[in-house]
């Protein structure tokens, strides 16, 4: 059975999925854009400086950014918050207190809302941890990446496996929630040292893992690498049937995909990244940030904050924001980005949200090819999704589909 399919009950009837909310909830992303050195095959907006970064500053530049967001956002509830990078555990408790503190003082946050932290293994120190915890953040999601010391340094990656493993053990005993990443995919990795690696993991007992095949990015050292035949990653379908692999331990494990790259025991899915899949609104706070708020006739705009930190900074002291786009979202567009996210999800998207959006009904006759072929199915009532097969091709078939 293929292992996103619906479950079947003992009668052969189809289980449903837990209900979907309405409301996709309201996030907020903070961006720290520094890192303390680059990894090779990284193309996030991280910076590294050699000289030590002055928190406080930028801290003032955040609060007076999400005071501007706040406006544009008015009467919404803030469901999650998310201090992303970069790497957020390079700054103070005392930093990471005043982000968190100037979102409660400008929105009105869930009591329960989820507050999580990106954290490097490398970076990370019990008192630090604790201060985190001490200034709100209640989930911490650990840049692992591989449980082998090769593939770390091959990674470029400043931690070792017992340094990962007391980071993990720390975050268990500090944060209610932990969630850390693996990429595999890697160079010269079979399917069985994956699964031995990947059960370890999941031994390690995090609720929640984000598990990236490894992308090889334009203008990355990596890239080049590959270029000059220096890398070999794995081919289409040795990375096929570690994808497939990663389904079934995950699930028999019992944390399947809810998204194509993360895995939850039922009930710890993160939220946050819940609020961009079920495209919902989020505000983009801090260098490079991306967010997606309403204009004012209802509609949707993409704003996109400047990329270079100290940039970033001059603007946001002299205008309140640093972004550089802000546009409107057509009707077409969003149904376009609605369909792209939601079909990253096992649960797929509410076929009527999307008509209502495009103005359109789905082509019966695409729909029933790309079904036929078993790229899609229709689940529970209204709704649609990739299959398996579907997920390791999804921007083609969001492309027919849309
Ligand atoms: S730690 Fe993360 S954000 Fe920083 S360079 Fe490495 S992969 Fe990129």
């Amino acid at each position: 059975m293929s292992l996103l399919a619906p479950e079947r009950g003992a009668a052969g009837s189809v289980l449903s999925f837990p209900p979907v909310p309405s409301d996709p909830g309201f996030g907020v992303y903070l961006h720290w854009p520094f890192c303390a050195a680059k990894c090779p095959y990284c193309d996030f907006n991280s910076h590294v400086r050699r000289a030590p970064v002055d928190q406080a500053r930028f801290a003032a530049a955040f609060e007076r950014e999400i005071a501007e967001s706040a406006r544009d956002t008015a009467g919404f509830t803030v469901t999650s918050i998310f201090l992303g990078g970069g790497t957020p555990s390079l700054m103070e408790p005392a930093t990471v207190a005043r982000l968190l503190d100037a979102v409660s003082a400008n929105w009105t946050v869930t009591e329960n809302a989820e507050v999580t932290l990106e954290a490097n293994p490398s970076s990370v120190e019990a008192d630090r941890f604790r201060g985190y915890r001490a200034a709100g953040v209640n989930r911490v999601s650990l840049g692992v990446q591989a449980l082998n010391d090769p593939d770390l340094r091959l990674l470029g990656r400043l931690h070792d496996v017992d340094t990962a493993l007391h980071a993990i053990g720390l975050a268990r005993e500090i944060f209610p929630r932990l969630s850390f990443d693996l990429i595999y995919a890697r160079p010269n990795q079979s399917v069985e040292a994956w699964e031995a690696e990947l059960s370890r993991a999941i031994d390690l007992a995090a609720d929640h893992l984000s598990l990236y095949q490894l992308t090889i990015e334009e203008g990355t050292p990596f890239f080049a690498l590959r270029k000059a035949g220096k890398l070999k990653v794995p081919d289409g379908e040795l990375s096929a049937d570690l994808y497939e692999a990663t389904q079934q331990l995950t699930r028999a494990r019992g944390l399947p995909a809810y998204e194509v790259s993360n895995h939850a025991v039922p009930g710890a899915e993160s939220r946050h990244n819940l609020t961009y899949w079920r495209y919902g609104y989020y505000a983009g706070i801090g260098p490079g940030a991306h967010g997606r708020l309403p204009s004012r006739d209802g509609g949707r705009r993409a704003v996109a904050n400047e990329k270079l930190p100290e940039t970033w900074l001059k603007m946001v002291e002299s205008w309140d924001r640093g972004s550089v786009e802000d546009e409107l979202l057509s009707r077409e567009e969003e149904a376009d980005e609605l369909m792209l996210m939601g079909l990253r999800l096992t649960e797929g998207i509410d076929v009527a949200r999307w008509s209502r959006l495009s103005g359109r009904s789905i082509d019966a006759d695409v729909e029933a090819d790309l079904t036929a072929h078993g790229m899609v199915e229709r689940v529970g009532p209204g709704r649609i999704r990739a299959t398996p097969a579907g997920m390791l091709v999804l921007d083609a078939v969001v492309a027919d589909l849309a």
